[in-house]
C-alpha cells in the first residue's frame, strides 16, 4: 500500500442506472423498481411502538461498544432456538448493519489474507478485499451447477478465508447441508477462516429445516454475519451483528467501539422488540416464495428466459439470451419500458447474459413489470 491511496467501488453501471431511473421519476414518469433490495413493507408495528418507548423513556444514550447485555442475550437465545447450537451473549457483536457486520468480519482476517469469492457475487465483497489491501480469489459457479461452487478448488486454492453468502444474493440459490458440511470441513483442515453472510437467513422457501448456518458447525473457524434489515424491514434503522469465537468478537468490539462508540441506544430496545416477531417474519416470507411462483410464471409464459427458481433471498437471476448485453439491455429497458434493473455484470463480468431482478413489489406490479419487459423484448432489436 505505501502511501498510495486505497481504492474503492469502481464505477458501475447500477449507479447509471439509479442516476437515469430518479432523472425520469423527477419527470413524472412511473418507473418500476426490480433493482434495490429494499423490502416494500413497513417494519413490525411492535418495532415502531419499542423505539418510541425507549426514546421516550431516555434511552438515548452510548452504551458498551458491542451492544447492552439484554440485545446480546436475545439475539444468542433466538439463534439458539433458530438453529439448536449454543451461542454464548458474549459472542455476539451488534453493529450498523450487515454491512458494518461485513467490514469488521473481514478485518478480523489480518494483513495478507488470500480471500476466496464465489461468484456471481455481491460486489461489497471484492470491494472490501481490495480496500482491505488482501488478495482475492475468485471462484466461478454457473446455473448448469445449481450455482453451488466446486468445494475441491477451495482446497487447493491457498486461500485463507472463504466468504459464502447463503441464501445468495444475486442467485436465489440456498446451499445444501452436504455442501456446507463439505466447505466447512475443507476450512478446518486447511484452516480457513469462513465469513458467511446470512442476511437472507429468513428468506427460505422450503422448510426451514433444510437450512444449514455456519454456525451449527462444530470445528472451522467462522464469523457470522446478519442483519435486520431484510427479515424485519429495517434497512433505514442501520442495525445487524456478527458471531464469532470470544476472543475475535472481544477485538471486533474494540474497532467497532472506535467507529461507532455503539448502535444508538433505542435502536438496540427495537432490535429486541423485533426478535420476537416470529409470525410477521413466517408471513413476510410467504407473501415473498408467493411473489416469487408470479414472477417465475410470468417469466417462462412472456419472456421464455432460462433461469433457476430461487429457493430463497429475494432475487430472480434469469439469463436473458445468448449474446445479449444485460447493460445496455438494462438501459434501454429503463429509458423505453420504465422498468428498472441490475445488469448480471454488477456481480462480475462473466455475468454479462444475465439480469436480477427483486421480489419486492406487490404481485400486480411484478407482473406488469414482466408484461412491460415483454412488449419491450418484442420490439427492440438487442
Ligand atoms: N449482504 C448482502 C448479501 C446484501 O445483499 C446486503 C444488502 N443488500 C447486505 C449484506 C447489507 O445489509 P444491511 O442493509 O444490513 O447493511
Amino acid at each position: 500500500m505505501k502511501g498510495e491511496k486505497r481504492k474503492v467501488l469502481e464505477p458501475i453501471s447500477i449507479a447509471d442506472i439509479f442516476f437515469k431511473s430518479r432523472q425520469l421519476e423527477k419527470k413524472g414518469i412511473d418507473v418500476i423498481h426490480f433493482d434495490v433490495g429494499e423490502p416494500d413493507y413497513e417494519p413490525p408495528s411492535q418495532v415502531s411502538r419499542a423505539t418510541s418507548r425507549a426514546i421516550k423513556l431516555g434511552k438515548g444514550r452510548y452504551t458498551e461498544p458491542g451492544g447492552i447485555l439484554e440485545v446480546r442475550e436475545a439475539i444468542a437465545q433466538h439463534l439458539n432456538e433458530k438453529f439448536g447450537t449454543n451461542v454464548d451473549p458474549g459472542q455476539v457483536l451488534l453493529t450498523s448493519g450487515g454491512r458494518m457486520a461485513l467490514f469488521l468480519a473481514f478485518s478480523s482476517l489480518g494483513t495478507g489474507s488470500r480471500v476466496g469469492i464465489v461468484s456471481p457475487d455481491w460486489p461489497a465483497y471484492r470491494d472490501l478485499v481490495r480496500f482491505l489491501g488482501y488478495k482475492e480469489r475468485l471462484f466461478r459457479s454457473s446455473m448448469r451447477d445449481k450455482w453451488y461452487p466446486d468445494p475441491a478448488e477451495f482446497k487447493s486454492s491457498g486461500c485463507t478465508a472463504l466468504i459464502i453468502n447463503n441464501p445468495n444474493n444475486p442467485t436465489g440459490t440456498v446451499y445444501g447441508s452436504g455442501l456446507l458440511k463439505e466447505i466447512e470441513g475443507i476450512a478446518s483442515e486447511k484452516r480457513m477462516t469462513v465469513i458467511s453472510d446470512e442476511v437472507y437467513s429468513d428468506y427460505v422457501f422450503g422448510s426451514e429445516k433444510s437450512f444449514r448456518s455456519i454456525l451449527q458447525s462444530k470445528d472451522c473457524r467462522y464469523v457470522y454475519v446478519t442483519s435486520l434489515s431484510k427479515s424485519y424491514a429495517m434497512t433505514g434503522f442501520r442495525v445487524g451483528y456478527l458471531v464469532s469465537d470470544l476472543e475475535t468478537v472481544a477485538e471486533l468490539e474494540k474497532i467497532n467501539g472506535l467507529i461507532l462508540t455503539s448502535v444508538p441506544e433505542f435502536v438496540q430496545y427495537a432490535v429486541i422488540a423485533a426478535l420476537e416477531c416470529k409470525e410477521y417474519v413466517k408471513r413476510k416470507v410467504k407473501m415473498i416464495a408467493g411473489r416469487s411462483r408470479v414472477i417465475e410464471d410470468a417469466i417462462e409464459r412472456e419472456l421464455g428466459w432460462e433461469f433457476l427458481p430461487p429457493e430463497g433471498s429475494l432475487y430472480v437471476f434469469p439469463r436473458i439470451g445468448k449474446g445479449v448485453d444485460s447493460e445496455r439491455f438494462s438501459l434501454e429497458l429503463l429509458d423505453r419500458a420504465h422498468v428498472s434493473l441490475t445488469p448480471g455484470t454488477v456481480f462480475g463480468s462473466p455475468y454479462r447474459e444475465f439480469v436480477r431482478l427483486t421480489l419486492l413489489q406487490n404481485e400486480d406490479r411484478l407482473k406488469e413489470a414482466i408484461e412491460r419487459i415483454a412488449k419491450f423484448v418484442g420490439s427492440s432489436r438487442l
